[in-house]
Parts: structure tokens; sequence; C-alpha cells
């Protein structure tokens, strides 16, 4: 076994776990210009992130619009733009990374390897992408609210794969297993593994594989060492 790929979850894997707290302080944030209360507002956010992940509210204006208007608000233009940019800067705050994730990928790529990012997100994170510290570092990003699918459908691990040029049984797949992407990669695969990082247990995440079987680390920095010797994580 050797791989020529390494395949990243973003949220709570090349970035810190979001506690509930920080995602209701951000949604009051956006909430405010529009008169609309906090929790209503997060329920909003909540229950529109299936069809916001795979981009089917629009871009970010349209977005804060349709979920104001099933708010009860129609907002005027300046009261949109107000919570669209404080919806940006909010989403912006999360895309900090794990202060190892920069140098796991410059040694991963020095190492020869390639690196993809794969990600359930929304379309704040791909507005963002060209801008982030990590971008000149992937070979190939996947975001599902581009796609239209969300994991663990097949098809994104195997366009992920295709985009690297690398064949999916050479892929590692490193994700915090939210939205059961270590079964997918692993059906596609792929060798998964979990990234169960000192705050894993305070992440906000989504049909999160708390049960996955497979093997883990602790840190990015660790899956330096288990492409350099993958019996640590393959039995
Ligand atoms: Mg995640």
């Amino acid at each position: 076994m050797s791989f020529s790929a390494v395949i990243f979850d973003f949220f709570g894997t090349l970035t810190p776990s979001v506690p509930t707290d920080v995602w209701d302080e951000h949604a009051a944030r956006s909430a405010a210009p529009l008169g609309i209360p906090m929790r209503q507002w997060r329920q909003a956010l909540d229950e529109s992130f299936a069809d916001r992940a795979v981009g089917a509210l629009g871009d970010l204006t349209e977005t804060i619009r349709a979920l104001a208007r099933s708010c009860g608000v129609d907002p005027d233009d300046e009261t949109l733009a107000a919570a669209v940019a404080a919806r940006r800067a909010s989403q912006r705050e999360l895309f900090v990374f794990r202060e190892d994730a920069v140098d796991t990928l410059e040694r991963l790529r020095g190492d020869g390897l390639r690196i993809g990012v794969l990600s359930d997100c929304t379309v704040e994170l791909a507005e963002a992408w060209p801008s982030l510290a990590i971008a000149p570092l992937v070979d190939a990003v996947v975001l599902s609210c581009r796609e239209g699918r969300r994991k663990p459908d097949p098809e994104l691990f195997r366009q992920v794969a295709a985009q690297l040029g690398t064949p999916t049984g050479e892929c590692l797949y490193v994700g915090d297993g939210g939205g059961s992407e270590l079964s997918g990669a692993s059906a596609q695969g792929m060798t998964a593994v979990m990234l169960r990082a000192d705050d894993w247990a305070v992440n906000d995440a989504h049909a999160r594989e708390d049960d996955w079987p497979g093997p883990f680390v602790s840190t990015l920095s660790e899956v330096v060492s288990a492409v350099r010797d993958p019996s640590l994580i393959t039995r």
C-alpha cells in the first residue's frame, strides 16, 4: 500500500471544531439587520442547510433573501446587503486553519503527494476559496454547493480522485466524520482515517460517524507519518 494523494475534509478537519454557541453568535449578527430573532434565524439556517449545501438557493444575496422571506421578512436592498455582509464576515471567521494545517499540507507536498479538499459547504466557502492560505497548496477542490450533491454521494469521491489524476485506491481520505464521509470514501476504495482531535467532542457536526471503527489520528501532523508508513493506519 502506498498513497499518491491525500484528500481532506474542510470543516472540523482543516479547521477547528465550531461549538454551537459560536454558531448562535454568528447567527445573531446576520439576524440583527433583518430584525429577525436569533433563534428563529438559526433555525432557518439549520433547516435550509441541505438546500444551501447543494447550492439550491443561489448566491449569498439570493440565499439570505430566501431565508428572510421564510421568516416572514421581505428586506429592502440596504437591509439585505447589511445581512449579507454580516453573514460573509462571520463565515470567514470559520475559514481559519488548525495551527498545523499549512505545515502538514506543505510536508505532504514535499513528499510528492497530491492534495485534494472535499467539503460539504455552502456558497460562502466557494466565494472565499481563492483567498484562503491553503488554496495554493491544494491540487483539486470539490465543493458540494458547486456539484449539487452532498457526502456520501459516491460521485464526489470519484470526482476529487479524477481531478487529482489518482486512482481512488491510492487516496488517503482524512475527515472528522461528518456526512458519513469515512464510509463514503471507503466505499469508493479510498483508505479513510478519522481526525479525532482534542476539540472533536465540541463540534456541531452533521451526521457524524461517531462510531467509526476504522483508524484515526489525533492531529493533522500525524497524517504525514501515516503516509510515510501506512502500516500505522492500515490493518
Ligand atoms: Mg467536517
